[in-house]
């Protein structure tokens, strides 16, 4: 069916409703679609909950160590200035560490675990959404236009295969990153206490990186799963709703109220789209009425 014949079909089942007694809303705008906030914020609760075992094994493992490995390097450096090489040196040692921090977190960060933490957040994005968009219909169209979703399963599915590469990315780049970075440190001579330092350093930034995918992949869920709904409804077109909370993009900001086609996204992509875009797409319903239609026949 095209857009043109699913706008028919739905104002011809209005026109029963109303036929059989059914009062019609007589509200043009949709009511504002929610942001899944509280999802973004499950989310990376989530993604550090499973991931915790890589940031007890740098707490337990690594900082445990240290000391020995600065010891080790003391040793090493210390004759005239020259670097003597004794059978076990802080290189064998740092390896050790992060071999050992390796197999652990394989062990406990499993596949499987990381794929049940996505899995779950795909099918909440996916229920808020939902919620969400049919609300945007029902309030003014006054009957339900969504219907079993062939394509959504899909969606999920590469959505969860993303998301479980991403949350193993945080604990394998961050050993790799560690790692380097310690051997880095130790061979410029630095001190326990500084060394100590740029260890958390790198793992607040590391927390702040799962904060970020959580947030950017609901969102960017979220948003898309609008644009499918509201295009398989036959909706043609939006009104770009910027959230006007002072953290927009100026360049969204300039697109606040202004209408687009889903089959021509502007310049700056469609609502979502863009890395933690909270901005909305309001569906134009207006072809779904009698008055939609009335004044394209005119
Ligand atoms: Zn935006």
């Amino acid at each position: 069916m095209t857009p043109t014949q699913k706008q028919a079909a739905i104002r011809s089942r209005r026109k029963m409703m109303q036929l059989s007694g059914k009062r019609m809303p007589r509200k043009r705008r949709p009511p504002v679609q929610l942001h899944p906030s509280a999802i973004e914020r499950s989310y990376t609760a989530a993604i550090l909950g499973v991931t915790a075992p890589f940031f007890n094994e740098v707490r337990d493992r690594l900082i445990q160590t240290l000391p020995g490995i600065i010891a080790t390097r003391d040793v090493d450096l210390r004759v005239d200035g020259q670097s003597v090489r004794h059978d076990v040196g802080y290189a064998d040692l740092i390896g050790e560490v992060f071999d050992g921090i390796r197999v652990n977190v394989a062990r406990t960060v499993t596949v499987a675990a990381v794929s049940g933490v996505a899995t779950q957040f795909a099918a909440r994005t996916d229920d808020f959404n939902r919620g969400q968009v049919d609300r945007q219909f029902t309030s003014v169209l006054g009957i339900p236009v969504l219907r079993q979703e062939r394509w959504l399963m899909p969606k999920l599915e590469a959505f969860v295969l993303d998301n479980v590469s991403f949350i193993k990315d945080i604990t394998e780049k961050g050993t790799k990153d560690l790692q380097s970075l310690l051997m880095r440190r130790v061979e410029a001579g630095d001190s326990l206490r500084t060394i100590e330092k740029a260890i958390m350093e790198k793992m607040e930034a590391t927390r702040r990186r799962a904060r970020f995918i959580a947030r950017d992949q609901v969102s960017k869920l979220n948003g898309k799963l609008t644009e499918l709904r509201q295009t398989e409804a036959g909706v043609e077109a939006y009104v770009w709703r910027s959230t006007k909370d002072g953290a927009d993009r100026p360049s969204h900001l300039h697109n606040d109220g202004k209408t687009f086609r889903w089959d021509d996204a502007p310049d700056t992509g469609h609502p979502g789209d863009d890395f933690q875009c909270r901005c909305t797409a309001e569906p134009v319903l207006e072809m779904f009425t009698e008055y939609g239609a009335k004044k394209e026949a005119a």
